[in-house]
């Protein structure tokens, strides 16, 4: 039979992966979880000989089992068969005494991708059996609009529309949207902030009349959040494959334990590399990297989560989050599937914006996850100590978790392995300034300086975004959003 999801605070209701993919968050304000999790192991012998490909087909098969294997496998070749820029998709490479995984060889250069190429194809074939079809809606202040664009972008059945703070994206970040091609993508600009921005999408999805609307017309509003399970399974592969190649390249010998260090931000990658542990990879640790909102740093030294606090604007953007959704699934299966404890201090969380876990529940995650922080001064430092020692380019976020890897020692010369999560060439100003590379001008001389500096290539996509042609121009107040998501619903084929 196929495995169960439900809520991480509450068991009452079930249902099947597919419907948890296209419900995205519980109802009751939980994230779904399954208690099949870690009951089929994966053999790690198994994944040594086999492709990205095949090891997403194995893991995702396993995780999400009530998708029958050709319906995997043909989402497995849509999203990975030829849209990644490297035929392993995401490679390990070494450097010095470490190893990197070089998530970013998607579309957009962002780690977001391995998910967001995913999740519309596991979307369309669960909403295939229900009828429906699915507009997606996403406020962005950048990386996760552009990356949800080129998943979503021509899939049967969903569309997308995506808002951003006028003026408040980066130039190369607004000309990855706003380039973007197919038929069933919008992207308009809010006069306002991030947070103004979203929360007129919050106040679309609660908007019961043009809901009631829609659903006569049998459009559902959907959203691609990272708490979604179809977004978290595919993030458990890489962790396996990271594995077989450290094995194919004779770093390390079968069985052997390794260490991943993440940038962390919402807690969703690190979160897959527990899910792959319970499945049966062989880790020792998992290094938990936080920028100076070092919310999780504090969490997972004194076992209070406290978002009382201040909130910093760092070089890192992508993890400047002070809730880290997904730690909730992690208390869940942390504490042995206790919903009531988990529905507790999400209730704390929401009232006062702390909660504190037992001292024996901090124990147990302690003995598997790692932390530490860096700062943008100590962020710059890593970025310039590991072009000058090794001539490789960590963009911003990497060089949080180079850092703070460094920081945690090593046990039994374990093998280390550091995620990469963005390529260099998305923050290329912030990298040039760290690097002492003279760049003026726009984003594209900045480019072309790191290219000369570094001896490395753009990727493509960049690269060509000044020639690309703009395809979206609207600019609306937050009040107009909900007419814009309206005439582009009846739009959707
Ligand atoms: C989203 C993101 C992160 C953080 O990942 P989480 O799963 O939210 O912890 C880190 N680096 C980059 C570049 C990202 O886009």
């Amino acid at each position: 039979m196929a495995s169960m999801y439900h809520s991480t605070r509450s068991t009452v209701k079930e249902c099947s992966a597919k419907r948890a993919v296209l419900d995205g968050l519980a109802s009751d304000g939980g994230l779904y979880v399954t208690d099949a999790l870690g009951k089929a192991r994966i053999d790690p012998d198994d994944v040594i000989d086999r492709t990205y490909c095949e090891n997403a087909a194995l893991i995702l098969g396993t995780l999400l089992d009530d998708y029958a294997p050709e319906e995997i496998e043909a989402c497995v070749k849509a999203a990975y068969g030829d849209t990644f820029a490297s035929d392993a998709v995401a490679p390990v490479v070494s450097v010095g005494d470490d190893h990197i995984l070089e998530l970013f060889h998607g579309p957009t250069s962002a780690f977001k991708d391995v998910a967001l190429q995913m999740l519309p194809q596991l979307m369309s074939r669960a909403a295939a059996a229900t009828d429906e079809r699915i507009m997606i809606l996403a406020a962005t202040s950048g990386d996760t609009g552009k990356a949800a664009l080129a998943g979503f972008a021509d899939t049967p059945g969903l569309g997308i529309s995506v808002f951003y703070p006028h003026g408040g994206t980066s130039e190369i970040q607004r000309l990855q949207m706003v380039t973007q091609k197919g038929d069933n993508v919008a992207v308009g600009a809010v006069r306002g902030n991030f947070d103004d921005t979203q929360s007129a999408v919050k106040h679309i999805f609660s908007d019961e009349a043009l809901r009631a609307r829609l659903q006569e017309r049998g459009v559902v509003l959907s959203s691609a959040n990272s708490i979604n399970i179809g977004r978290l399974a595919p993030q458990v592969v890489y962790y396996f494959d990271a594995y077989a190649q450290l094995v194919r390249q004779g770093s390390i010998s079968r069985g052997d334990k390794i260490d991943f260090c993440v940038p962390t931000g919402n807690f969703g990658d690190v979160l897959a590399g527990y899910f792959a542990l319970r499945m049966g990879l062989p880790v020792r640790k998992l290094i938990v990297a936080s920028n100076a909102n070092n919310v999780l740093t504090d969490f997972l030294t004194t076992g209070v989560y406290d978002r009382n606090r201040a909130f910093y604007k760092t070089i890192s953007p992508s993890m400047d989050i002070l809730i880290s959704s997904n730690l909730e699934r992690l208390l869940y299966y942390m504490s042995d599937g206790d919903t009531a404890l988990v529905a507790r201090l999400m209730d704390d969380l929401a009232r006062t914006g702390r909660y504190t876990v037992p001292a024996e529940l901090l124990e147990r995650i302690r003995a598997i996850f790692a932390c530490g922080f860096a700062d943008d001064d100590e962020s710059r430092a890593a970025m310039r100590e590991c072009f000058d020692s090794h001539g490789y380019v960590l963009d911003p976020h990497t060089a949080v978790a180079w850092h703070v890897s460094r920081s945690v020692p090593k046990e039994d010369a374990a093998a280390r392995v550091v995620l990469s999560t963005a390529s260099p060439y998305k923050f290329c100003r912030d990298v040039c300034a760290a690097l002492g590379i003279e760049a003026n001008g726009s984003d594209f001389d900045c480019m072309r300086a790191l290219e000369a500096a570094s001896g490395t290539a753009a990727p493509a996509a960049l690269a060509q975004l000044e020639s690309a042609d703009v395809r979206f121009d609207d600019v609306m107040d937050a009040n107009d959003m909900a007419n814009y998501v309206e005439r582009k619903c009846g739009e959707l084929l």
